[in-house]
C-alpha cells in the first residue's frame, strides 16, 4: 500500500526535498534530515502508508519502536546530544513516522519545541555522506 504523493512511500525526488535515505530497519527506514541545525537529526518512517500508530498491530508497533530505539542509540553514540527530542506529527503527510531531533545544551532551540523545518543549516554532500556512513556502521548496515 503506497501513496504516489508520499515521500516516504515513493522516495526519489519527493524525498530529496528534505531527506536522504540511510538504510532499512526491521519495519521502517532511516532517513537523514537534510536541514541539520540540530546535528544528527533523522526520521524513522514506518514501512507502510498508514496514518496512525493505532492502525498497526501490537507486534508491528513494538518492532517500530525497536527501530526507533536502535536509531536513537546510534544518534546518541555518534552525535552525543544532550537530549534527543521525538516528534510524531503528520497532519498532512499521513505516513507514520517519527522525527528524532538531537538537542544540544545552549544550542539551536534548546529548551523549546523544534521547528518542523527551520531551513537554516544545510551541509555539503560529503558531510551528509559521512553522517550516513557513521549511522550505517553503528547500525551494522
Ligand atoms: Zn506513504
Amino acid at each position: 500500500m503506497k501513496d504516489t504523493n508520499c515521500a516516504y512511500c515513493m522516495r526519489g525526488e519527493l524525498l530529496d526535498k528534505f531527506g536522504i535515505f540511510v538504510c532499512d530497519l526491521e519495519v521502517s527506514s532511516l532517513i537523514l534530515f537534510k536541514e541539520q541545525s540540530k546535528r544528527g537529526r533523522c526520521i524513522v518512517a514506518y514501512k507502510d502508508h498508514v496514518s496512525e500508530i493505532v492502525n498497526i498491530s501490537d507486534s508491528e508497533r513494538d518492532a517500530f519502536f525497536k527501530d526507533v530505539n536502535r536509531a536513537a542509540k546510534a544518534i546518541h553514540k555518534i552525535f552525543a546530544p544532550d537530549k534527543l527530542n521525538y516528534g510524531m506529527y503528520g497532519d498532512t503527510g499521513c505516513h507514520l513516522h517519527m522525527h528524532l531531533c538531537p538537542k544540544y545544551s545552549g544550542g539551536d532551540e534548546w529548551g523549546g519545541i523544534f521547528q518542523m523545518n527551520p531551513q537554516k543549516t544545510y551541509l555539503e554532500d560529503a558531510e551528509y555522506q559521512k553522517m550516513i556512513d557513521d549511522l550505517k556502521k553503528e547500525l551494522g548496515k
